[in-house]
């Protein structure tokens, strides 16, 4: 259940998955090329004799100037030497030496201490991966939201482009401290699709997502209940991320229990102004009588409301 821990973990298996393969195809180019050419071997050993000699010229003192300009040519000789020995072998410098997929970190994933671009790019890859599991989220974009299907009613249609082009400009201007959604209306009408277009986009920036049916959560806190692990597990996910989509609010089964999670995780972005994006069939009394009227009120002080109107699409596209 806890979303970044484990991607995370896979990005952290990932990078070593690349680093080690890159170390270990060198380390075998490099074994199989030495026991073809054992001149190479040879000079391997001559390379290294040499530059301790030229150390030791240095400290020993006398013609140093000479014998430093005779160790250098040498080097230079048995580099050369060296190289068409692995040319004749159809290989180059680069193939005995670690080819890291990303050379500024060498798939460590960290540049002096701090996350490397290609680390945090994998970390994206991997949390889209992860989120489309079982999501439409590829055939959910603002790309493939019809507004046709509102055509017939005028007054839908007019509110239905307004809420699209509200949530297009909400997506492409995603940061951590976004305002807080309320999507409201009957089933079908959207709701999911365009929440889940705005997590595409969030995901695409690098964001980290949360995204599931408040049923879902119900249940995880309703299992934690008397397991609680160390930290916070599922709360702790759902209150840290840059942006959590509870879908289908008020269709979970009712406990007061998880209300009181739910209303817990909710208020405590509504304090860290962190962004939530809500979508229920209920409206603001419906709220109020399901969870409270603590909770109404939070969402009426601290939530833009878009209320989605219009005939059921799903209804609609099977009729076609
Ligand atoms: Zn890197």
């Amino acid at each position: 259940m806890s979303y970044d821990k484990t991607i995370a973990q896979a990005a952290r298996t990932e990078l070593e998955r690349r680093r080690s393969q890159a170390q270990e195809t060198a380390r075998l180019n490099l074994e199989g090329f030495l026991s073809r050419c054992p001149r190479a071997v040879e000079i391997r050993r001559e390379l290294s004799s040499n530059a301790s000699e030229a150390a030791r010229a240095v400290v020993s003192g006398g013609e140093v100037r000479m014998e430093l300009e005779q160790r250098k040519a040498r080097g230079l000789a048995l580099r050369e030497e060296y190289d068409r020995l692995l040319k004749s072998q159809g290989l180059t410098r680069r193939d005995i030496e670690p080819q890291y997929t990303c050379p500024k970190c060498r798939d460590t994933g960290f540049v002096e201490g701090r996350m490397c671009d290609c680390h945090r790019a994998l970390r994206r890859s991997i949390a889209y991966r992860q989120l489309s599991t079982g999501l439409p989220l590829e055939s959910c974009t603002f790309e493939s939201f019809s507004l046709d299907y509102y055509r017939d009613d005028p007054a839908a249609m007019k509110q239905m482009g307004i809420i699209f082009r509200t949530c297009r400009e909400y997506a492409e201007n995603f940061r951590p401290n976004s305002a807080n959604l309320l999507f409201w209306g009957a089933t079908g009408l959207g709701k999911t699709h365009l929440s889940l277009a705005i997590a595409n986009a969030a995901i695409e920036k690098g964001f980290g997502v949360v995204y599931g049916s408040a049923q879902k959560y119900a249940s995880a806190f309703e299992k934690e209940r008397f397991s609680r692990e160390a930290g916070e597990g599922t709360a702790g996910d759902l209150k840290n991320c840059d942006l959590l989509i509870l879908d289908d609010l008020g269709t979970e089964f009712p406990s007061a229990y998880s209300n009181a999670g739910i209303y817990d995780v909710v208020n405590d972005r509504l304090m860290s102004g962190r962004p939530t994006i809500i979508s229920t069939n209920l409206a603001l009394d419906g709220l109020e009588k399901r969870y409270s009227e603590r909770f109404a009120s939070r969402i009426v002080g601290g939530y833009a409301m878009l209320g989605f109107k219009g005939r059921d699409v799903r209804v609609q596209k099977l009729n076609r």
